[in-house]
């Protein structure tokens, strides 16, 4: 089965907007097995919409139109779609209590317009809208179906996942599913190296690696009859890569992010953390705090930027910075281990790097960056050499430290080493 992406709005064509909504669709059709071989952006016009609809429907078995729902006159998306599908705008009154309730719940009184949102092609499947007002619409053609959802990232993942997921795989007589092993520590290549042999002999399931900043995450992918059946393929699939990658693997869980699994060893361990950072200016103490329930382990943190303040705030000493510099190992270590006596805690991490543009030497070059990390005393430092931007380098700096601070913790308590898989 076939998929066809349009997404309406002018301000897409001018480039106001990131269109995230193709994105998002277009992964999660390629999730449920389905072929998306095109995907137009148009404007808020009648004639060009109607055009780019017509042709979709002479090659696509789903259209799915984001945006284009709202109550304005540009929102134009249903009456196109209803003229070109042969279709009448009727109230749907069920619809039409849904807004009267959702304006009656914020205390606004709705414009006249507003109703407009409720007449809906005739014959067709209604999706509710539990974030907003435009109700989504499915109408079954005879050789197509035409799903229309409305713009706003924050309605149409949602209506995405509650109603068209499960429409649309039930279309199909079989199932797609996929499983993601997520992988620290180790770079793509190196990680597509390891798994090259079972990418080529790959058949059902399929497996693909993705790149993401100081991560690989592999997807195994199984089509099957149902899911009991796909979860069978993946498993020895997924078994094999844990053997080929051992603990390089944080996570194999779809929702869990790198920083989750630190948190959750450091509440595992019940250890506090604590975060000293120079060149990520509390980026690393973020994406920590962003964990739900990060307040069980991070107490506190620390930016030092300056060599004063490394000095003021860490006890990092001034015979240290002149001798080594503020981008050495000694200075991280001491960093570290300053963080750890004075913010007691039983985990420290200090950051200290070039992030440039500018500051870079042959000797120090821009994307040096050294991490410290200290577990109850025990003090691991690295040094590593990162490219790009400044946001590459900082950010890529914030994995390697989640990184660093997992294999650190892991090894203090049960000794397991890491890289010296080959
Ligand atoms: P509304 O009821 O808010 O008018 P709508 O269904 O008419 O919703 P649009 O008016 O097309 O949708 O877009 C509303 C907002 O949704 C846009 O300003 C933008 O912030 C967001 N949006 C629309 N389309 C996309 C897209 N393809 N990708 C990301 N965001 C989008």
């Amino acid at each position: 089965m076939t998929v066809e992406l349009i997404c309406v709005g002018t301000e897409l064509l001018l480039g106001n907007i990131v269109n995230t909504n193709a994105a998002y669709l277009a992964e999660k059709c390629a999730g449920l097995g389905l072929a998306c071989y095109f995907q137009t952006v148009v404007g808020d016009n009648r004639e060009r919409l109607s055009m780019v609809l017509r042709t979709a429907l002479e090659r696509s078995d789903v259209i799915i139109l984001s945006g284009g729902l709202g109550p304005t006159e540009d929102d134009l998306t249903k009456e196109v779609a209803a003229e070109v599908c042969g279709r009448q705008l009727v109230m749907h009154n069920q619809s039409k209590k849904a807004i009267k309730k959702y304006f009656e719940q914020r205390g606004i009184r709705p414009t006249d317009n507003n109703w407009k949102q409720a007449m809906l092609p005739e014959g067709c499947i209604v999706l509710e809208n539990h974030n907003g007002t435009a109700p989504g619409v499915v109408m079954e053609l005879e050789n197509a179906k035409v799903v229309l959802l409305p713009g706003p990232p924050n309605e149409l993942c949602p209506m995405f996942e509650e109603s068209v997921m499960p429409y649309l795989a039930g279309l199909t007589a079989h199932v797609i599913c996929s499983q993601t092993v997520k992988i620290c520590g180790v770079g793509e290549s190196k990680a597509e190296t390891v798994v090259k042999d079972l990418i080529d002999a790959q058949t059902n399931p399929t497996i693909a690696t993705y790149a993401k900043t100081g991560e690989v995450h592999i997807r195994v992918t199984a089509d099957a009859a149902d899911r009991k059946e796909a979860m069978k393929l993946i498993k020895p699939v997924v078994k094999e890569l844990k053997n080929r990658f051992g603990n390089d693997i944080y996570s194999t869980e779809e929702d869990t992010t790198l920083e989750k699994a630190v948190i959750d060893l450091l509440r595992a361990n019940d250890l506090t953390v604590t975060c000293a950072e120079s060149c990520t200016g509390g980026l690393l103490s973020a994406r920590l705090i962003n964990v739900p329930g990060a307040s069980d382990t991070y107490k506190s943190g620390v930016i030092t930027y300056s060599n004063k303040a490394k000095r003021r705030f860490l006890g990092v000493k001034k015979s240290t910075l002149q001798k080594h510099g503020a981008v050495s190992e000694q200075t991280a270590e001491e960093m570290a281990k300053g963080a750890a006596f004075l913010l007691k805690a039983d985990v420290a991490v200090a950051v200290t790097g070039l992030a440039g543009p500018d500051g870079g030497t042959e000797e120090k070059p821009v994307g040096l960056v050294y991490i410290a990390c200290s577990v109850k005393g025990k003090i691991t430092v690295k040094k590593y050499q990162f490219s790009g931007s400044r946001s590459k380098v900082r950010d890529s700096a914030v994995s390697a430290a989640l990184t660093l601070m997992r294999s650190c913790i892991l090894e203090y308590f049960s000794k397991v080493t890491f890289g010296k898989k080959d």
